[in-house]
């Protein structure tokens, strides 16, 4: 029976897909939102790699972290 189904449902909420644009070069990115809440996706373009967290509703942080030997292009 389909007995349950809400539970199943909500815990779909982590593992939703997330797009951004990538801080360092704009490029977008699309990412699985982990258990945890946070998404965590490699660039195609400048192969930085950037974490987002999502905090609360009106929180989101990110964490960028250049390709190794390179440092960020914005700023
Ligand atoms: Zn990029």
């Amino acid at each position: 029976m389909v007995k349950g189904r809400t539970e199943v449902d909500e815990q779909k909420t982590s593992g939703s897909l997330l797009s951004w644009y990538c801080p360092n070069c704009g490029n977008l990115l699309r990412g699985f939102q982990s258990t945890d809440g946070t998404i965590r996706v490699k660039c195609d373009k400048c192969l930085a790699v950037s974490v987002r967290k999502i905090m609360s509703r009106r929180h989101n942080r990110f964490d960028v972290f250049p390709k190794e030997g390179e440092e960020t292009i914005a700023g």
